[in-house]
């Protein structure tokens, strides 16, 4: 997916759990929106962001040293 489209797509989106902020992710196979609060990503087939929770992929947690 191209950047302009992205930053359209972050300006819009939330995350349907949460109504938090998204962050764009791409790996390897991957690409998708976060949610960093509920570690979720949201992914995008075929340039459309699945934005459901069902279909929401679990990410590992970051070990931070929140707290
Ligand atoms: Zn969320």
């Amino acid at each position: 997916m191209d950047e302009e489209r992205i930053k359209v797509y972050l300006e819009f989106l939330a995350c349907p759990k949460c109504k938090g902020d998204l962050v764009y992710h791409k790996a390897e196979k991957t690409e998708g929106f976060v949610c960093q609060k509920c570690s979720l990503l949201y992914p995008i087939v075929d340039d459309i962001p699945e934005m459901l929770i069902e279909s929401a992929i679990p990410c590992k947690d970051e070990p931070s040293a929140k707290g």
